[in-house]
């Protein structure tokens, strides 16, 4: 692993203006990833894992979103305040995304050939005839085939499985350091989850990308994760390596999470647990710890100050109360992975 992150996000805080008023979306986030690295970001809907890419991705509107603090640096270069043009050339030359739908990223009036040459020829200057041939190399990379003749083809001409395969094509057009996929097989059945991940995993071993996967499934996480990042109500509340996240869970919150997978089903439990209550609204945040209202352990110092960030190994911590020395009793620990 190189000492300098490919992405690092320091206390990076977004709100978004709204009728009912400002929404703190995320609030102080911070994490890293190297080059070969898989982060997964992990959280219920609505707990801020994909605004805080798409803020240092500049795609949020602004307004009625705005970045009110922190800095988001892909190498030594700061996200956050570059301008629109400025965004568009790193996001494609160094960064590479991949959507849930891939349909909201795919022009369906342009041949899926063009829309690919369309990148190289803008960001590594190759001429069309180039580009054209280096798309439909990218295609075969991404094991479509019959490549050229699916260059010509439609959008609306493949399936769910084959245009992601589209967009992994299209963003490493430039060989990103950056990879960011946002829920990328959320939409796909599980033969053909596999297939992209398998593949994502190979592109990144060959190219050492470094990459953020956003997502709510534990089992991808499993599979594809280096080190996690657990986010809840905007903030992350515990990180670690992938073993750290499912041996040695030491946030009720990231505890609840696991509890919830439907893994643990098939390994024995006699039911899966639901986290009871939900997320808060981050109109107004509770005092505290957000997860109070939900939070087994909670006591009576968790709903009135943040807890402090504790370490609890090597690159291991969480927020949590139950972590502080003065804390009634062991911080809870749970153990077993049994995923993916
Ligand atoms: Fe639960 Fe308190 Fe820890 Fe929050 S700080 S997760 S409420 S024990």
């Amino acid at each position: 692993m190189s000492a300098l992150p490919v992405l690092s996000v320091k206390d990076l805080e977004v709100e978004f203006d709204t009728f009912g008023g400002v929404v703190r979306a995320v609030r102080g986030v911070s994490y890293d990833v190297h080059a070969g690295e898989t982060l997964a970001v992990v959280g219920e809907s609505g707990c801020g894992k994909s605004v805080t890419v798409q803020a240092l991705m500049g795609l949020i509107p602004m307004p009625p979103g705005r970045i009110v603090g922190g800095s988001a640096k892909l190498k030594c270069q700061e996200l956050i305040g570059l301008n629109q043009s400025q965004l568009n050339e790193v996001r494609g030359a160094d960064m590479g995304m991949i959507f849930q739908d891939p349909m909201t990223s795919l022009n369906p009036t342009m041949r899926i050939g063009d829309q690919i040459a369309e990148t190289l020829v803008v960001h590594r200057g190759l001429g069309r005839d180039a580009a054209l041939a280096e798309a439909v190399r990218l295609l075969e990379r991404t094991r479509i085939p019959e490549a050229a003749q699916r260059a010509r083809q439609y959008p609306f001409e493949f399936s769910g499985g084959m245009l992601q395969r589209v967009m992994i094509s299209m963003s490493l057009a430039c060989t990103p350091k950056l990879l960011i996929a946002d829920e990328p097989t959320t939409a796909l059945d599980v033969t053909i989850q596999d297939q992209v991940l398998e593949l994502m995993r190979e592109i990144q071993r060959e190219d050492q990308m470094a990459i953020v996967l956003i997502t709510h499934d534990l089992g991808v996480v499993a599979r594809m994760a280096d080190r996690v990042a657990v986010m809840y109500a905007g903030e992350v509340v515990e990180s670690g390596s992938v073993d750290d996240i499912f041996y040695r869970a030491s946030h009720p919150y990231t505890q609840g999470l696991k509890e919830a997978m439907p893994d643990m089903h098939q390994h024995g439990k006699d039911r899966l647990e639901a986290i009871p209550g939900s997320p808060p609204d981050l109109f107004s945040p509770p005092p505290g710890c957000a997860y109070h209202p939900r939070c087994p352990h909670a006591m009576r110092i968790c709903n009135r100050i943040d807890p402090s960030t504790y370490p609890v190994g090597d690159a291991h911590q969480a927020s949590c109360w139950l972590l502080d020395e003065g804390a009634p009793g062991p911080a809870p620990v749970q153990g077993d992975r049994h995923a993916g």
